[in-house]
């Protein structure tokens, strides 16, 4: 039997009916994302999502944001192994890491002296820390840097969920203790696609599509917002990628807690998989894809880390309205030979020659008119 992708495609000459959905505000369906992914004529695609990102955000149509942050991946120990990622090394390895608190303050003290506001912490499945060790961290961060407002954006539900079981809690539990202690907001990193025969493939490991949803039902629930990846581009189909889509619009339905989806490729260097690396057509459409069908999701985040700046920068007529963080440091897709890095003043300048106004934000989206102090390290181009 022919899947709905070998059905739709070459049978897409025309979307004049989908684009009357759309035009006519009504909720697409998964054979419609399909029949999208499978039009090949990008600008087109393109109008219809800028038209649905305008309708989305009426009041700031013609702003850009972006965020001054930075990640710290304070362990690449982890026992997962997942094909897809070249960052972690295995308990007892020699190459293995955990940051000290003096190491992770030094880090933190670097963004708040260039004005920054956001850290996102993320590392691996490393058995020697437990609820505890995760505990001291965050309210140690806040006690030391909590009076300059920074944002501790941390720990991807497959951390999360490991935290819960070894320490013996339930994840309502575990988000009680962390929230107590200075969690503010969760990434929605390790979603790659989710689809069970795709996590199998990819990261057998892992948790499953249901246990990654649960987790950001209940950090939902316990008030904090997250944000949701999709890392397309390596074992999934194009009906993954939708399951995906519609999967994440579900929950979106149900809890609201979602602030941006994040759709980014695999990037393959150093991994164990063998897949090409996925081209910037094929993000352009994925970008504009998921606008069109995530319609409750207010923001859609570029990754120009993975896709360079020049392609984020014409994403934003595609469905993109947010820049995401300056960065300053990434190791888990650098390791997978991905090294693009970008000043803050080639970001506005991105932003500005696409007819944009780049505006600095909060991780939740609130705007900070003021931007970045003047003289900040990030404005000098590197
Ligand atoms: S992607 Fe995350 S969970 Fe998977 S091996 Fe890398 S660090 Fe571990």
């Amino acid at each position: 039997m022919a899947t709905l992708e070998q059905e739709y495609t070459g049978n897409a000459n025309s979307i004049d009916d989908i684009a009357d959905k759309i035009y006519a505000g009504e909720r697409l369906t998964l054979e419609d994302g399909l029949r999208l992914f499978n039009y090949h004529n990008l600008p087109e695609l393109g109008t219809l999502a800028d038209y649905v990102r305008e309708k989305l955000h009426p009041d700031t149509n013609d702003t850009v944001t972006y965020i001054v942050g930075r990640n710290i991946n304070y362990t690449n120990v982890c026992w997962v192994r997942c094909k897809f990622c070249a960052f972690y090394r295995t308990p007892g390895h020699n190459e293995g890491y955990t940051l000290s608190k003096d190491q992770i303050f030094e880090k933190v003290q670097q963004m708040v002296d260039v004005g920054g506001i956001e850290i996102l912490l993320q590392g691996g499945l490393n058995p020697k820390l437990k609820i505890e060790w995760y505990e001291d961290l965050l309210s140690s961060i806040k006690q030391k840097f909590g009076h300059y407002g920074i944002i501790l954006h941390a720990f991807s539900p497959a951390e999360l969920i490991y935290i819960a079981n070894i320490s013996k809690l339930t994840l309502p539990e575990m988000f009680a203790r962390l929230k107590a202690a200075g969690l503010d907001s969760v990434p929605g990193g390790g979603a790659e696609i989710l689809t069970d025969r795709v996590r199998q493939e990819i990261s057998p490991y892992k948790d499953t599509a249901e246990e990654w949803l649960n987790c950001m039902r209940e950090a939902h629930h316990a008030g904090l917002k997250t944000t949701v990846t999709m890392m397309y581009g390596s074992a999934d189909t194009l009906e993954d990628r939708m399951e995906h889509l519609i999967k994440t619009r579900d929950l979106q339905d149900e809890t609201g807690g979602f602030t941006a989806f994040i759709p980014w490729s695999f990037q393959p260097d150093g991994t164990e998989l063998d897949y090409e690396r996925a081209s910037s057509f094929d993000y352009l459409r994925t970008v504009a894809v998921s606008r069109l069908i995530l319609d409750n999701i207010p923001h859609i985040q570029a990754s120009w880390v993975t896709q360079g700046p020049k392609v984020a920068q014409i994403g934003l007529r595609y469905g993109l309205n947010d820049f995401g963080s300056t960065m300053m440091e990434e190791n888990v897709v650098s390791s997978a030979g991905c090294a693009f890095t970008m000043p803050l003043e080639e970001i506005e300048r991105l932003i500005s020659e696409a007819g944009y106004n780049p505006m600095r934000r909060t991780t939740q989206y609130n705007f900070l008119p003021d931007g970045v102090p003047q003289g900040s390290p990030l404005l000098a181009s590197k």
